[in-house]
């Protein structure tokens, strides 16, 4: 038996938790399956040179208190940009700018009254403190009931669909009130939003809270995937495909579905059940690297059905091209099922079948301006967060005595994020210490 922790997964939660646990003198291992930290806040070395650039787009919302304490207590606070966000709608073969309330009134695919509807909507989204009382109802019924059909059609079904597909229908009221408050919230006084960002990508933060858990005796084991967790003696066997390892404690930062297939071994079955009800969605995201610039918006929602990718996200109109090699970097994000045929293409494929629609979008576009392009995909990308979804929720107890659940999957009522997988990871880490 061993009194060691065992944290399966090095991404934002499972660092987090390791860095507290080990500050604390416990002896902790993570177990990661990739050869890099930072999990889905993973980045890669563009072909242009300059800084990393993160596989999937990411930026921090003013109001995300828990990373920004962490990185303070890093001494990263220098890093941490704050940039106004340039957003913009894409609709009917035209990009429209919506970063502001006046942009809102402005907005010519509404009518005036619409247009009024959906901003005091998102007003009275902000309002709403007991998220409780919209669980029962799907975000399409609380959507089309704050703002009217006309709103729910041209904003808001396109977002959902473009983000949850097949799933849209179903997807909880709360999530979107979620959004709906996070983006407010964002805002400065003139009601423009305000977005931050690492310089030198998201990576650079989990690269340093694993440099500080090694500093503190924890040991991270990289190209180390978990493939069997079961309980022995007073503790636990972890088994992969380089060995066997035991520890008193184990954390399990992963998809509960994965975990599913690690239990359910010995597991009852009414605990892998619920474990595997949660359904979640794969991302795809091509990036591009760019002559030049695309744009002139950071973060373009798509509200064309025609358009295969919810968002094209331009980093370099967020950050400058300059930290890239000059190098403008713009990706185009597709939330879809695992068995999409979109998801199995090769990564020349994904490009020819993207590019066509990018030209359609930006009629100057050439693929001669396309110096370089990346394809990255995520399996365990996004939730689906259901009507009743705290009913779904796996308990941070796990199937047997000191095996704990911390996913992105049990963040509620707020979706996933890096901020949050710092909270729950700090959380959890508590819990453990308190536990003695
Ligand atoms: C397209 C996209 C855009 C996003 N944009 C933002 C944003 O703008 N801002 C923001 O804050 N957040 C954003 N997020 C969300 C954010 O990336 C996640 O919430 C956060 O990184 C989750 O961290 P995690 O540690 O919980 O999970 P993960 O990052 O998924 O980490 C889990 C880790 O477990 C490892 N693992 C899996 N199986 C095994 C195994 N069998 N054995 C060992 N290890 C294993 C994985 O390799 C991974 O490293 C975005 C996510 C996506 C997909």
């Amino acid at each position: 038996m061993s009194d060691g922790i065992a944290i399966i997964g090095a991404g934002f939660t499972g660092l987090a938790a390791a860095r507290d646990l080990a500050r604390a003198g416990r002896r902790v291992t993570v177990y990661e399956a990739e050869a890099h930290v930072g999990g889905l806040g993973g980045a890669f070395q563009p072909a242009g040179g300059g800084d990393p650039v993160d596989r999937f787009y990411h930026h921090w919302f003013t109001s995300d208190q828990a990373i920004m304490t962490l990185i303070d207590e890093l001494g990263l606070a220098d890093a941490v940009t704050q940039e106004p966000s340039l957003t913009g709608v894409y609709f009917a073969n035209r990009a429209y700018r919506l970063s502001t309330p006046l942009d809102l009134l402005r907005f010519p695919a509404l009518p005036l009254i619409d247009r009024l509807r959906l901003g005091w909507m998102a007003l009275r989204a902000r309002r709403v403190t007991d998220w409780r009382a919209l669980e029962g109802l799907t975000a399409e019924e609380w959507l089309r009931a704050m703002a009217g059909d006309r709103v729910y059609e041209v904003i808001w079904a396109p977002l959902l669909q473009g983000k949850f597909g097949a799933q849209a229908s179903e997807i909880s009221a709360v999530w979107i009130w979620n959004k709906l408050k996070l983006r407010g919230g964002s805002r400065s006084k003139d009601g423009a939003e305000r977005l931050g960002y690492m310089r030198g990508s998201f990576a650079r933060l989990a690269e340093a809270l694993a440099a500080d858990i090694r500093a503190h005796g924890g040991e991270i084991r990289l190209n180390a995937p978990v493939t069997g967790l079961a309980p022995e003696g007073e503790g636990w066997r972890i088994d992969g495909p380089w060995g066997t390892a035991r520890a008193g404690k184990v954390i399990a930062t992963l998809a509960p579905p994965l975990v599913a297939r690690m239990v359910e071994g010995w597991a009852a079955p009414e605990a892998v059940r619920k474990l595997d009800r949660i359904g979640y969605l794969a991302n795809l995201c091509l990036v591009l690297e760019l002559d030049r610039p695309l744009g002139a918006t950071y973060w373009l929602n798509v509200n064309d059905p025609d358009f295969p990718f919810v968002g094209v996200i331009e980093h370099t109109n967020f950050q400058p091209a300059a930290q890239y090699g000059g190098r403008h970097i713009v990706y185009l994000s597709r939330y879809l099922p695992k068995d999409d045929p979109l998801y199995a293409l090769s990564d020349g494929a994904v490009l020819d079948y993207a590019l066509p629609h990018l030209g359609r979008m930006f009629p100057a576009f050439r693929r001669s301006w396309v110096m370089g392009h990346h394809v990255w995909r995520a399996r365990w990308a996004q939730p689906v967060v259901e009507r009743q979804y705290s009913r779904l929720i796996p308990d941070a107890e796990g199937p047997g005595e000191g095996l704990y659940l911390c996913s992105m999957a049990q963040i509620y009522p707020e979706d996933r994020g890096t901020n949050y997988a710092v909270r729950a990871g700090r959380q959890i880490a508590a819990r453990l210490l308190s536990a003695g």
